[in-house]
């Protein structure tokens, strides 16, 4: 809505897309950045600077927070005046800070949502781009208008600790990706390949990725391990070849030697006729 008032505290580069965004959009923006200089853009662009924090909360029903982690916030806002505000703290963090933060929010008398944004901050106002929220679905519904402008929201449920959740959970599978690409790359680079040498598999592979998480989540939630197709046996062996491709090379095997313990600990098992989906059970410490 033009003129809708909302305020952005943290001014990093994900702060500022943020307010950017509300300011492509005709709101009034109130920003408030703890250390001084990011915000001069913003200002030029319309923005209002807020003399401090108090007065960047009171400014509007809205404030959006853009900091390091969930943490920061309590530094940042102090004992700053809460009472009917609505905070959306969208930092990055593990679920149970996020949870402990709903609480000191809501206990100083605002509504608190949080959330874990998906992308850059190039992303924020495009199209494609995605936001998790979690909290009270009355106050998401009410201000979702607002987040959608951000990115569109994908809302996880009331449980604030949700959206970090989702957001750690894609982190696992990214974090895992990459480190994988560099490891790969490491062990090419040790015999003499370069990474665009290898980059048309490495596509291929990422891209085969989706159809073993399709193929599998059904069979996973039924709990069917069964090893028609692929033996944990026969992966521990492929697991193996990897970690003495890569101690050969003379590269770290830090990472391939935990990898190739978790598949030879599911042999050791029993679960070597197995599927290697019986792994998320040996992971989870389930009962097996
Ligand atoms: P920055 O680290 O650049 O900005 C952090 C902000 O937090 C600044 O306003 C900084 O203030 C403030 N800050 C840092 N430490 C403290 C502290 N101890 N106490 C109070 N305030 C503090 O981060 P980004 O803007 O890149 O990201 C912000 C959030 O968005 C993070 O949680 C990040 O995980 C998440 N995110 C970022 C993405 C990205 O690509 N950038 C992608 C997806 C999520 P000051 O300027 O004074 O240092």
């Amino acid at each position: 809505t033009q003129g809708a008032r909302v305020t952005v505290v943290g001014l990093g580069p994900m702060g500022r897309a943020m307010a950017n965004a509300y300011l492509d959009a005709g709101h009034e923006v109130t920003v408030w950045n703890r250390s001084t200089g990011k915000d001069d853009e913003l200002v030029a662009r319309g923005a209002r600077r807020a003399a401090g924090i108090a007065e960047a909360v009171a400014a509007s029903p809205l404030t959006v927070l853009s900091l390091i982690d969930v943490e920061a916030m309590y530094g940042t806002l102090g004992d700053t005046g809460l009472d009917g505000r609505v905070l959306v703290n969208l930092s990055s963090d593990v679920p149970e800070k996020a949870r402990a933060a709903a609480r000191w929010a809501e206990a100083r008398g605002a509504a608190y949502l949080t959330g874990g944004v998906n992308v850059p901050p190039a992303g924020i106002g495009q199209e494609g781009s995605s936001i998790f929220i979690s909290g009270p679905r009355e106050v998401y519904e009410e201000h979702r208008a607002a987040l959608d402008l951000l990115a569109a929201t994908d809302y996880r449920g009331a449980d604030p600790g949700h959206a970090q959740l989702y957001y750690q959970l894609n982190m696992i599978l990214f974090w895992t990706a990459y480190t994988g690409w560099y490891q790969a790359v490491a062990v090419a680079r040790a015999n003499g390949l370069t990474a665009a040498d290898i980059l048309p598999y490495a596509g291929y592979t990422a891209d085969t990725m989706r159809g073993f998480y399709t193929g599998g989540a059904p069979l996973i939630d039924a709990d069917e391990h069964g090893g028609e197709h692929e033996r944990l046996a026969m992966c521990a062996a492929s697991v193996e070849h990897v970690l003495h491709t890569a101690a050969d090379s003379g590269v770290d095997t830090g990472i391939l030697a935990a990898h190739a313990a978790l598949y030879r600990r599911g042999v050791e098992a029993g679960f070597g006729a197995d599927s290697s989906s019986r792994l998320i059970r040996l992971l989870g410490n389930e009962a097996t």
